[in-house]
């Protein structure tokens, strides 16, 4: 029966291409309107961390991802003058899959597209959604392209400023939050000792360096923003060396290598409070566009993964849509909600906000691990 399901997913980016393949390895072929041209991938590189690695093995797309990543075991915690002060332990990793991996958003992408494809999606590229009517039965769509279908089931895997979540949910729940912070990502070559992942603490900047493949990296830095500017980008230049120029060590040999406004990516940090059930009738949002969080904890990506996962193996055991979406949640939502809670004290206490004691927060950096550990 669930064979048959109808499926159309709303944005084919980590989380919308990760369900076209996790259905398609359980025989329901979904189709995927993505608004972009299929060439196109914004962004730099990613750092997928064990229970994301976990969640890609899944899908069939590990092998591949480590093979053209940077796979690494620790965090590397300096002060500004790149003095070495500490490692931070990670629990994620097992004999299975490294605590991370540092990955290009363009080879993410191609080996969820060539998964999702294999897996016999049908796609709809510079595609978006023009209406939607749900019968209770099913849900009648029509496409910007002008086709219209009948589906079972609606996901919209359509990012951070989700047109779908709008819609279901309403106005106020058009802008995601805005944090205050911002970050610069620099694409460069990899110097051989940027060999894992590295954090250099400035007073009102923190910088990471992550290693991509076997010749790149990318640097990032954090900072505050007041206002949430818009900066033109011939200016991301000096922007970022200025940022830089307190720092010491590699960081201070990479910051000459910055000077082209193409390799730089400047990104408001943004989150989405979704409130449960993150559905209406046969049409759920998922990923950043239920639940996108401060990059703090590197899983933005990892959530989408896993809601994709975890959203197929529910598919597969019923085709009861309302109760599927049911499950979904009771499955989703306390872990998202962790992600989000710690990222958002992380970024906090970066601005020199006190991170809660222990017993005063649900969900702390030291217990979010053993959370992620867990099964998703
Ligand atoms: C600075 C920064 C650093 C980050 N670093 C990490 C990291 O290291 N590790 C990590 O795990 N996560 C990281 N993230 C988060 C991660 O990028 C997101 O959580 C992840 O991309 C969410 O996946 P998604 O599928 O929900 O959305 P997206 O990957 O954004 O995909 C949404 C897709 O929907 C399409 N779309 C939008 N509107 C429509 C429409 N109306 N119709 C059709 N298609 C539409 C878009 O074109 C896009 O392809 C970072 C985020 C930021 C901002």
């Amino acid at each position: 029966m669930t064979a048959r399901l109808r499926v159309l997913i709303l944005g084919g980016g980590i989380g919308g291409l990760s369900l076209a393949a996790a259905l398609g390895q359980r025989g329901i072929a979904a189709d995927v309107a993505e608004a972009r041209e299929a060439s196109s991938v914004l962004g730099v590189g990613l750092i997928q961390p064990g229970n994301a690695l976990r969640a890609l093995r899944s899908l069939g797309v590990l092998e591949r991802c480590l093979a053209v990543g940077f796979s690494f075991e620790q965090w590397k915690l300096h002060d500004a003058t790149g003095r070495f002060f500490g490692n931070v332990p990670t629990d994620l990793g097992s004999p299975a899959v490294p605590a991370n991996n540092g990955i290009s958003r363009r080879e993410l992408h191609d080996a969820l597209l060539d998964a999702a494809a294999r897996a016999g999606a049908t796609f709809f590229f510079g595609t978006t959604l023009a209406g939607l009517h749900d019968h209770g039965s099913h849900v009648s769509v029509t496409l910007s392209s002008g086709k219209s279908a009948d589906y079972d089931l609606v996901v919209g895997f359509d990012g951070i400023r989700s047109e779908l979540r709008c819609s279901l949910f309403g106005e106020r729940y058009r802008t995601p939050s805005y944090t205050g912070h911002a970050v610069f990502r620099f694409m460069t070559e990899r110097p051989s000792e940027v060999d894992g992942g590295a954090l250099y603490f400035g007073r009102a900047s923190k910088v990471g360096l992550v290693p991509l493949s076997a010749t790149r990296m990318y640097l990032f830095a954090v900072t505050r923003a007041p206002g949430n500017p818009r900066l033109s980008p011939v200016t991301y230049p000096s922007r970022l060396r200025e940022l830089l120029a307190g720092f010491g060590g590699v960081v201070a040999e990479l910051r000459e290598r910055v000077r082209n406004p193409d390799d730089i990516v400047y990104s408001p940090i943004e989150e989405v409070l979704l409130p449960s059930p993150w559905h209406r009738g046969r049409v759920v949002v998922c990923g950043d566009a239920a639940h996108a969080s401060a990059p703090h904890l590197a899983q933005g990506a990892a959530m989408a993964i896993e809601d994709a996962v975890v959203l197929a193996e529910l598919i597969s055991g019923s085709d009861d849509i309302p109760t599927v979406l049911e499950a979904f949640m009771h499955r989703r939502l306390s872990r998202c909600r962790a992600v989000q809670e710690v990222s958002h004290t992380l970024l906090q206490a970066e601005a020199g906000v006190p991170v809660p004691a222990a017993s005063d927060a649900l969900h702390t950096p030291q217990n979010i691990e053993r959370i992620l550990s867990q099964p998703a």
